[in-house]
């Protein structure tokens, strides 16, 4: 049709001219509308491309499961759902009945969205991604209607691709998914949710083009039990932060490219990652890259890493100097932190320093010797008192305290109402829920005011060490753990 429309209007041109008619303004008119209407085509190929159009088939492809590190025993149970799409007759010379939907749970960048384009990649379906927020609109009907597109616009895409399966991928499902009537525009929502559990409850092993959904979220929570209910999502694969283990494969995997000084350097780092998460540490080999480029090294070292390090936790150096008799205060602080967390968990400093970056004008990083899931009272304690050392130390050198340790002192109330929580607090056994806040607020208050006591006496009966280690910080402006270990000694 295209075609035919360029031919007459060229056609419609050439007579003119011949007749003698000035051409030309009609020539420019045209070009502008050809201009025009390929900038539209454009920005619908960008809209298509969000929900996994062309550049997210391409995209999937280049994904492997041997690109995912730390993810074994997810990736594990996400394959036998994927077997229905490798080999459906098997599965139905068995009986079995196909699972139409994976939820992966888990927190933010742990690897959800590259399990889903792996899965694609390794059944050769067609890959079609959106997100739980691109269907809620203001207007009624209006997400209902895109969860119809989704669906056809996979079947669609596999045939025109000559695939026999496609996936499709829901991020943050919550959204979309959360528990009917929760939501004040809940028509909206209710209708768009009910559309989803239509469509899946069309998805038939038999059809030409096999469909499995995939959701991610890090609230299941949240989700309508009809989503979960046997038929729909009926398999949830827990997708954790990874272990030490994991870490270091996933560093291996983002320094594959990367020029080390050393390759045994990754176990130091994955060690000192706890609590990171794959994004996280992508980012941290991108940024101890770029730190070594910054510096015209030609390898990344160590030291590259553990600057990547602070850069990813707290963020980008700041050239904002603080006063003299701040920098004199983060000193004294941060020596407080590190004081008590080397008396109280030997080993723990890793380094210290009164360099501002992000939010904070000073930053003491511990060292965890191994990933740890459960903690004792006394262990929980000693965390209160090292977040309290920064304060009680301000207060032993100049008799007040500053708003620096604003922050310390939420951490100190959250791990006091975890002791309270868990069980370890005089209430005895309780149900988080059930504390009434008077009684929450007061133990927590108990357990803190102790422990400040003990914090004050422990540095006051090493005020030598505190006021010496804070003039060096202040001096040295870093401390690596040697240099620490050198100076309190
Ligand atoms: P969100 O819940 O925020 O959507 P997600 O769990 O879907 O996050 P991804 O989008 O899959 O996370 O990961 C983001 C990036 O982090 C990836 O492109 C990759 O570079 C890195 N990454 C995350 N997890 C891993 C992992 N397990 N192995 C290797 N790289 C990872």
């Amino acid at each position: 049709m295209k075609e035919y429309l360029i031919g007459l209007g060229a056609a419609v041109l050439v007579f003119l001219a011949i007749i003698g008619v000035n051409i030309i303004p009609l020539v420019l008119f045209g070009g502008l509308a050809v201009v025009g209407y390929m900038f539209l085509n454009m920005q619908g190929a960008v809209r298509f491309s969000n929900l996994g159009g062309p550049q997210g088939k391409k995209r999937s492809q280049e994904i492997s499961f041997g690109d995912i590190g730390g993810q074994d025993t997810a990736i594990n149970e996400l394959g036998e759902a994927l077997e229905f799409l490798r080999c459906p007759e098997l599965i139905s010379k068995m009986g079995i009945r196909p699972l139409k939907g994976v939820l992966l749970v888990g927190p933010p960048g742990t690897g959800k969205t590259m399990m889903a384009k792996a899965a694609a990649n390794y059944t050769s379906s067609v890959f079609i991604a959106a997100s739980g927020s691109e269907f809620i609109e203001m207007y009624a009907g209006v997400g209902a209607k895109r969860v119809r597109q989704l669906f056809a616009e996979a079947r669609k895409k596999a045939v025109k691709q000559n695939s026999s399966s496609a996936i499709i991928f829901i991020d943050e499902l919550e959204i979309l998914g959360a528990k009917r009537g929760k939501n004040t525009s809940h028509m909206e929502y209710d209708q768009t949710l009910n559309q989803l559990l239509v469509e899946m409850d069309g998805v038939n092993p038999d059809d030409t083009v096999r469909i499995l959904l995939i959701g991610a979220t890090n609230r299941a929570d949240m989700l309508d039990p009809a989503l979960l209910r046997p038929g729909r999502f009926d398999r949830q694969v827990q997708v954790n932060l990874p272990d030490k283990q994991g870490r270091k494969k996933i560093l291996e995997i983002h320094t594959r490219n990367k020029p080390l000084s050393d390759p045994g350097v990754l176990d130091n780092i994955a060690a000192a990652t706890f609590g990171f998460s794959g994004a996280h540490l992508e980012s941290l080999a991108n940024e101890a890259a770029i730190l070594a480029m910054r510096e015209q090294s030609p390898q990344v070292m160590s030291y590259h890493f553990n600057e990547a390090i602070d850069k990813v936790i707290l963020g980008e150096k700041l050239d904002r100097k603080p006063s003299l008799e701040e920098i004199e205060r983060v000193s004294v602080h941060e020596s407080g932190h590190a004081l008590l967390s080397e008396t109280l968990m030997p080993g723990s400093v890793s380094s210290v320093t009164i360099v501002p970056r992000g939010q904070a004008l000073g930053f003491m990083r511990k060292n965890p010797p191994d990933d740890q899931y459960l903690y004792t009272r006394e262990q929980l304690e000693s965390e209160i008192m090292i977040a309290l050392g920064g304060a009680a130390a301000e207060e032993i050198k100049y008799g007040n305290r500053s708003t620096g340790a604003r922050g310390d002192f939420k951490a100190c109330w959250d791990t006091a109402r975890q002791i309270v929580e868990a069980g370890l607090s005089s209430l005895g056994i309780v149900h988080a829920d059930d504390i009434p806040p008077d009684s929450l607020f007061q133990e927590c208050k108990n357990i803190i005011m102790v422990l400040e006591e003990q914090t004050i006496k422990l540095l006051r009966d090493n005020r030598g060490a505190l006021f010496s280690l804070a003039s060096s910080i202040q001096k040295e402006e870093t401390l690596d753990r040697q240099r620490f270990v050198e100076i309190i000694h």
